[in-house]
């Protein structure tokens, strides 16, 4: 049988956590960093004048319609 100190076997339990927690600290920066939060930088158009919907860049203030070129500005709502 292995003998082993009071302080020792102290010691050894103290590193396996810190051991434990130091992976799940690295699993969490890893999963963070894999899905973390996107803003989005479209919009979704519905084009009134055709059943046409499109995306369209935030920034954008008038857009066509890529199917009837009906042109569209911002200040309606988009959707
Ligand atoms: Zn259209």
């Amino acid at each position: 049988m292995i003998s082993l100190a009071a302080e020792s076997g102290f010691l050894i339990y103290v590193l396996f956590m810190l051991a434990g927690l130091g992976a799940l600290a690295v699993r969490d920066a890893w999963r963070a960093h894999a899905h973390g939060w996107q803003l989005s930088e479209e919009r979704v158009v519905h084009c009134e004048d055709c059943p046409c919907t499109y995306l369209v860049r935030r920034g954008v203030k008038v857009v066509r319609c890529p199917r009837c070129n009906a042109l569209h500005s911002r200040r309606r709502r988009w959707s």
